[in-house]
């Protein structure tokens, strides 16, 4: 028998939350599969997503394996190149790549061309992270025009704030101040936009988050906004015992009984991914039956309350997160976001589907 910790991907919940994304968008959809697919598996995701109009994602290595197991839609690098010998491979595989920076154009001119790229021009319109600001770009977009080994180019920008209340207003408008003179293509929408802000669709959508089941808002649960769980976490309780009141539990005593109870120890703990920070009372199920957390989460194991559930014991099911308890609460109470959460998910943990 192996350690009972395991993680269950539901391909039907990633199809049918790119479905949810259809509805919303009519334009179209490049699945953001970058970080192993937030956690689910790459060419597993992938290959649940086929009906995508294209995949974004960061290593070049990673877009390669897709076009090798036959992926043939637009495959985008979020940070594009990081050297000269990546523009071969980008012609070569006919990959797409952003370009952000003065760094990445002398990449294009010093790269010998063995094809033309299509480019992805990044747009700083106030998050402040990567991109040109819109009065430097005037002159890229020429000189990309221009330039023997570019193909096409897009425009794209990155919200800061589309999950939240001040949203996209400033940077929308900076973007489309600047799109409005020059006919490209566009891109610019997250989940969080895709969800909220239907003027920002453009051409070309991103949700990455939203596929995998979990909210981009604080204020919607998935649930409300139709979307299921991509990934279960599962384990199981290996040892129960009763304690008396005023012990303590686990590393630190940062948990004190205050009365007699049953405490679990569940095969799962931070190497697998588990976020250490969740606090004493992070949600948890065991049996179906929603319960707490109690003390540290250590590195192999964490415990739980089983006063007032009785049958439960030694080999009952334990639910991490996923079906039943929304990844997204087990972030919030960890003092982080599911996408933390989901991409921590540890190697050592088997996946199924
Ligand atoms: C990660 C990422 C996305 C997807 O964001 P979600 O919030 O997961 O939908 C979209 N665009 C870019 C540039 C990204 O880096």
């Amino acid at each position: 028998m192996s350690r009972p910790i395991q993680a269950r991907i539901d391909l039907s919940a990633l199809e049918g939350n790119l479905n949810v994304a259809r509805r919303y968008a009519k334009s179209r959809i490049l699945a953001v599969v970058k970080a192993n697919a937030y956690g689910h598996g790459l060419l597993r995701a992938a290959s649940a997503l086929q009906a995508a109009d294209g995949f974004a994602l960061l290593d070049i290595r990673d877009a390669i394996t897709l076009r090798e197991a036959g992926f043939r839609q637009m495959l985008l690098l979020l940070e594009g190149a990081f050297g000269v010998d990546d523009m071969s491979l980008l012609a070569e595989y006919e990959i797409s790549s952003v370009l952000h920076s003065h760094n990445q154009i002398r990449m294009l001119d010093a790269y010998p061309r063995r094809g033309r790229l299509s480019l992805w021009l990044k747009l700083n319109t106030g998050m402040n992270r990567l991109g040109f600001a819109p009065e430097e770009a005037r002159a890229v977009v020429s000189q990309l025009s221009a330039h023997p080994s570019v193909r096409d180019i897009t425009l794209m920008t990155h919200f800061a704030n589309a999950d939240m209340p001040e949203g996209i207003a400033t940077q929308f408008e900076r973007f489309n101040a600047f799109a409005a003179s020059h006919n490209l293509p566009r891109s610019l929408a997250n989940s969080a936009a895709l969800l909220r802000h239907p003027t920002t669709h453009g051409d070309w959508v991103r949700p990455g988050i939203m596929l995998y089941g979990s909210s981009p808002f604080e204020d919607a649960s998935a649930k409300e906004l139709g979307l299921r769980p991509a990934m279960t976490l599962k384990s199981e309780i290996i040892s129960v015992r009763e304690i008396q009141s005023g012990e303590q539990v686990g590393y630190g005593g940062m948990f004190r009984s205050e009365s007699k109870m049953r405490v679990g120890v569940v095969a799962c703990g931070y190497a697998d991914g588990y976020p250490r920070h969740a606090p004493t009372g992070t949600p948890i199920l065991v049996d179906g039956q929603r319960t707490k957390t109690l003390g540290r989460v250590s590195m192999d194991m964490l415990s739980v309350d089983l006063s007032g559930l009785s049958g439960a014991g030694v080999g009952s099911s334990v639910t991490l997160w996923g079906e039943g308890l929304p990844v997204d609460e087990v972030a919030q109470a960890a003092g982080t976001i599911s996408y933390e959460v989901l991409c921590a998910l540890a190697s050592r943990v088997s996946v199924v589907e």
